[in-house]
């Protein structure tokens, strides 16, 4: 098979699964219990928690593991007090999205910040969301769909002078571009392993400990510091350490890598006629292509691909199936005839300069045949 949707889900390294290993063949304890085999335990939950906060210059004490990327960016949004007012991307992924429109209902004031035709906030908006006085903005750092990146730190220094506080959804990001929490200027950052190699069912929330009140959204023990309660998933967040570690490692080479491959695959694209590559004239992640094709339906051409055992997307996969045009698609404006022709091409570190010129003929032949 030729995978190319690395976004959705990555495969995990093997090196990463030869550490998680032990801790489900060996170290099963509980790392809450307090004699040798339990403390053995919770001291590689705080080694992945150094790992991970290595590779995003964070201090361990600023992170707690969650179930994964939606669970965090739902605490994230828990931290807002009754009746604030919340601003988010209309690009944002789904587990803002929701989340955001059922504080709506609860009474809290909820604005959507638009983007322009290249999927970028814009100086207005960020200027309309500060005359607002907001009290948190919520502002994917690389968006999951189209891999466009946000020019966070730029809006972060004019919204924290003005004491609003700023969450990144940097799942997207996270292993692909240098991602810095204390640089980037946000109080809160989500993130995921399953996108840089590690397992599936876990994540982390990184939070300013100075500025925000996280409000657990589970009751129980005082596991994480008493922000998520529930016996850690040990393998799964060793996994996720090993992966932050290996991200660290070769986060040059990788970038190069995924760069090398974009653009020899879109020097492929651009030529085929009727064939749109969306924002490509602004900054993006190395490994993602969103691409629209007149007159065809991109649903059907994954399935058509899939026939050819190649693996793409068609938008983001929580949203497939559904066969409407992609919300961040339309929100940039794309005519949603044009969006739902769109399928999204994510590259990862595995790939090679053959898959792609296999992939490229493939696409080419099935929309001169229809
Ligand atoms: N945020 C973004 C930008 C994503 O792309 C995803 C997953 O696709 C998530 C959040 C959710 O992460 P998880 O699958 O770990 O819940």
């Amino acid at each position: 098979m030729i995978y190319l949707d690395h976004n959705a889900a990555t495969p995990i390294d093997d090196r990463v699964l030869e550490a998680m290993l032990p801790f489900l063949k060996i170290f099963y304890g509980n790392p809450s219990s307090l004699y040798r085999h339990g403390r053995v335990v919770r001291s590689a939950i705080n080694g992945a928690r150094e790992q991970l906060a290595e590779l995003i210059s964070a201090q361990p004490g600023q992170i707690i593991f969650t179930s994964g990327g939606t669970e965090a960016n739902n605490l994230a949004l828990s931290t807002l007090k009754p009746k604030a007012r919340l601003a988010i991307s209309a690009i944002e992924h789904p587990s803002i999205i929701e989340p955001a429109l059922h504080l709506k209902n609860q009474g809290h004031d909820l604005t959507l910040i638009n983007v322009d035709k290249n999927g970028l906030v814009t100086q207005e908006a960020i200027d309309k969301i500060i005359n607002k006085k907001v009290d948190l903005v919520s502002l994917m750092l690389a968006n999951n769909e189209t891999g466009v990146l946000q020019n966070i730190e730029d809006y972060t220094r004019q919204l924290r002078a003005e004491g609003i506080n700023i969450h990144t959804d940097a799942v997207q990001a996270l292993g692909k571009i240098p991602v810095n929490f204390n640089q980037l200027g946000v109080q809160l950052m989500s993130l995921s392993s399953h996108k840089i190699y590690g397992p599936k069912g876990s994540g982390a929330l990184v939070f300013d400990k100075k500025l925000i009140d996280i409000k657990p959204l589970l009751s129980g023990g005082s596991q994480e510091q008493g922000f998520r309660a529930g016996t850690e998933d040990v393998p799964s967040i060793v996994g996720f350490g090993k992966a932050a570690e290996l991200a660290k490692n070769e986060l040059v080479e990788r970038h190069a890598h995924l760069l090398k491959l974009r653009t020899q695959l879109e020097h492929g694209l651009n030529v085929i006629p009727g064939l749109t590559v969306f924002a490509q004239q602004v900054n993006r992640l190395p490994n993602t292509i969103q691409i629209g094709i007149d007159n065809i339906d991109g649903e059907m051409l994954l399935m058509q691909l899939d026939q050819k055992n190649i693996a793409v997307s068609s938008g983001s996969a929580c949203a497939s199936g559904l066969n409407e045009p992609s919300p961040v698609l339309v929100a940039m404006g794309i005519d949603p005839a044009q969006a739902k022709s769109a399928i999204r091409i994510s590259l990862g570190k595995s790939n090679t300069e053959t898959e792609i010129i296999e992939f490229i003929k493939q696409l080419k032949s099935l929309i001169t045949t229809g």
